[in-house]
């Protein structure tokens, strides 16, 4: 199995819940290791730039706006298969359909307060890690 990384953002909702540390335990539970973190408050350009593709959407203002009403932690996984067992270990996008046990069933608030983000690709990966960390902020 490839060793991959790929970007997790935990989101404002989990933040003002203090819920970061619940969170990372699921992680590293699923064979992530944690290789970069910071926490961060996004602007609104950051925010919708990290965003665009998403920008003919009906939720994206709402998004955006969730997005910057508080801090999120920006994070580097790595690990076997890193993109899909983040996907995995998130559960899906709307918490009433996610498996039990993921991070959206345990934690999320509704489809747009979903907890976390994950990269969907290992080729967006590495264009949404670029987006927050340099090289050398990554500690593998
Ligand atoms: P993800 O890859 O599972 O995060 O889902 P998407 O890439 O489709 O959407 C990005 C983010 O937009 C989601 O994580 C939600 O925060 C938000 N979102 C997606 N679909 C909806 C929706 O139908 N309504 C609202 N309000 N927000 C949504």
């Amino acid at each position: 199995m490839a060793t991959e990384r790929t970007l997790s953002i935990i989101k404002p909702d989990a933040t003002r819940r203090n819920l970061t540390g619940s969170i990372n335990a699921v992680l590293e539970a699923a064979g992530l290791r944690i290789v970069a973190q910071r926490r961060v408050r996004l602007t609104q350009a950051q925010a919708e730039a990290f965003y665009a593709v998403h920008k003919e959407r009906p939720f994206f203002r709402g998004l955006v706006e969730f997005m910057i009403s508080g801090p999120v932690v920006v994070q580097v996984l790595e690990g076997d298969n890193a993109v899909a067992r983040n996907r995995e270990a998130m559960g899906a996008t709307d918490p009433k359909k996610a498996a039990s046990g993921t991070i959206r069933a345990q934690f999320a608030e509704d489809i747009e307060a979903n907890s976390v983000h994950g990269s969907d690709s290992a080729e967006n990966a590495a264009i949404e890690i670029a987006f927050f960390f340099a090289q050398v902020d990554i500690v593998g």
